[in-house]
C-alpha cells in the first residue's frame, strides 16, 4: 500500500478551491485490490473527526478532492454546532461500487484507515453501509455503525428535528405547542416517516408528499394527513415546510412558490446556494432552520456509538437542538445576520475558544 500525503500533490491540494485549512488530507492507493481513497481531516480542535466513507464513481480525481474537501469541513461545522467533541473528517472511496467493492478492498481500506491512529473515525455513508463497516473493525478500532452499535440513526434525527421545528414555532407565533401548526412535509423515507409521524401524533396539521406513492398512501392511511404531488408540495399554503428527500430543495426555482413562515427539514444541503438561499429566505422573511444545525441526530447517534453510550443519551441530546437553535435565532436577530450565519459563528466560536495549548487532548 502507498501512502502520500498531501505535501506530494502540493499544487493540486492547497489551490484547490475548497481547501481551507485542512489539517490533513492523505491520499491512499493498492494496487492489490485497486483502492484509491482520500481520508480529509478539516479540524480536529474538539475531538477526532468523524465522519462517513462515501464510495462513488467520481468522473475525475479532482472532482473526488473536491467532495472530500467539502464534506469533512461540514462534518467539522456540524459536530461544534451540536456541542460535540467531535472533529469533522470524511472520506471518499473512488470507483464504482458494483466492480470495486470486495472484501480484500474494504481490508485495504481499513489499514489505511487504522494508520491514521484514531484522529480519523470512519462510518457508513454514500454506498457503504453496516456490512462494510463489519469488515473494517476486524482491523481498526476506529469505526461506528457497526452491527453491535446504535443502529440506524434516523429515528433521534427525527426527534432532533421535531425539536428543532418545535424552536422555531415558539420563536415565530410565540407557542410550544405544534399541534396548531401546518407542515408539509417533502420525502417519507426514514426521517421524513418519522417526522411526519411525530408531528400527526401531536395534533400537527401534516401535508406530505414521495415519488413513493406507497408510502404516501400507507401514510395518510394511517394518519389524519392530506397529500400532494411531488412538484406541488412547494406551493403548499403552510407554517412550516420541511425538506426531508434531497439536497437542493431550496433553490431560485422554488423560494418563490413558497407560502410557510419556516423552513426546517432533515435534508443535507437543502440550499443549492448556501449564502445566496439562505439571504433569500431571510428577504422574504421566512426563518431558515439550517440544515446542519437541525440534523444532528445522526452524528450524536454515531457519537454515543462511539463513547459506548446508549440509544437514549442519544434521544436525550438531540432533544437539546431546540435550545441550541433558538440561541442561534435570538443571536441572528440581535447581529442583523442570518441563522445560518449565527450558526457557523457559534460553530467557530466553539473551536476558537477550545484552549489549544493542552498537550494531551482528554481524546
Ligand atoms: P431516505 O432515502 O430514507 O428517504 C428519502 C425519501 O425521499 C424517500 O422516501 C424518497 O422516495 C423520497 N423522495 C425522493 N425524491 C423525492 C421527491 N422529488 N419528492 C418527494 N419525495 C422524494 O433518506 P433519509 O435517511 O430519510 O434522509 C433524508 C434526508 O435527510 C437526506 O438528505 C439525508 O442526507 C438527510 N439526513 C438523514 C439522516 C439520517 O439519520 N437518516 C441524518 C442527517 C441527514
Amino acid at each position: 500500500m502507498v501512502f502520500t500525503t498531501a505535501e506530494n500533490t502540493a499544487d493540486m491540494v492547497f489551490d484547490a478551491g475548497d481547501y481551507r485549512d485542512h489539517e490533513q488530507v492523505t491520499f491512499f492507493s493498492d494496487d492489490e485490490t485497486g483502492l484509491e481513497a482520500i481520508i480529509s481531516i478539516h479540524d480536529t480542535t474538539l475531538g477526532p473527526s468523524l465522519g462517513g466513507t462515501r464510495i462513488l464513481d467520481y468522473d475525475t480525481e479532482a472532482d473526488a478532492l473536491t467532495d472530500v474537501l467539502r464534506l469533512s469541513r461540514a462534518m467539522t461545522y456540524k459536530s461544534a454546532a451540536a456541542d460535540l467533541n467531535l472533529g469533522g473528517g470524511k472520506a471518499v472511496i473512488i470507483g464504482d461500487p458494483d466492480d470495486i467493492k470486495t472484501e480484500d478492498l474494504m481490508r485495504a481500506y481499513a489499514r489505511a484507515v487504522d494508520c491514521l491512529d484514531g484522529r480519523y473515525i470512519t462510518s457508513v455513508d454514500v454506498n457503504s453501509g453496516v456490512e462494510d463497516m463489519e469488515i473494517i473493525s476486524e482491523h481498526t478500532d476506529y469505526v461506528v455503525g457497526t452491527r453491535d452499535g446504535l443502529g440506524d440513526p434516523s429515528p433521534v434525527t427525527a426527534h432532533g428535528v421535531l425539536h428543532g421545528l418545535k424552536a422555531c414555532v415558539e420563536h415565530v407565533y410565540g407557542t410550544d405547542t405544534v399541534s396548531d401548526v401546518d407542515v408539509a412535509v417533502q420525502g417519507l423515507g426514514k426521517v421524513g416517516h418519522g417526522l411526519a409521524e411525530r408531528l400527526a401524533e401531536r395534533g400537527a396539521s401534516v401535508t406530505v408528499t414521495d415519488i413513493d406513492e406507497e408510502k404516501v398512501e400507507a401514510f395518510t392511511d394511517e394518519h389524519d394527513a392530506d397529500s400532494v404531488a411531488p412538484d406541488d408540495i412547494y406551493d403548499v399554503d403552510c407554517d412550516v415546510f420541511a425538506p426531508c428527500a434531497f439536497g437542493g430543495a431550496i433553490n431560485d426555482e422554488t423560494i418563490p412558490h413558497l407560502s410557510c413562515d419556516i423552513v426546517a427539514g432533515a435534508a443535507n444541503n437543502i440550499l443549492e446556494d448556501e449564502q445566496r438561499h439562505a439571504g433569500m429566505l431571510d428577504d422574504e422573511d421566512i426563518l431558515y432552520a439550517p440544515d446542519y444545525v437541525i440534523n444532528a441526530g445522526g452524528i450524536i447517534t454515531v457519537y454515543h456509538e462511539y463513547h459506548d453510550g446508549t440509544e437514549q443519551q442519544a434521544f436525550e441530546d438531540a432533544e437539546a437542538i431546540g435550545d441550541r437553535l433558538l440561541t442561534m435565532i435570538e443571536r441572528a436577530e440581535d447581529e442583523g445576520t442570518t441563522v445560518l450565519d449565527a450558526a457557523n459563528a457559534y460553530a467557530e466560536e466553539r473551536i476558537e475558544n477550545e484552549d489549544r495549548t493542552t498537550p494531551a487532548r482528554s481524546w
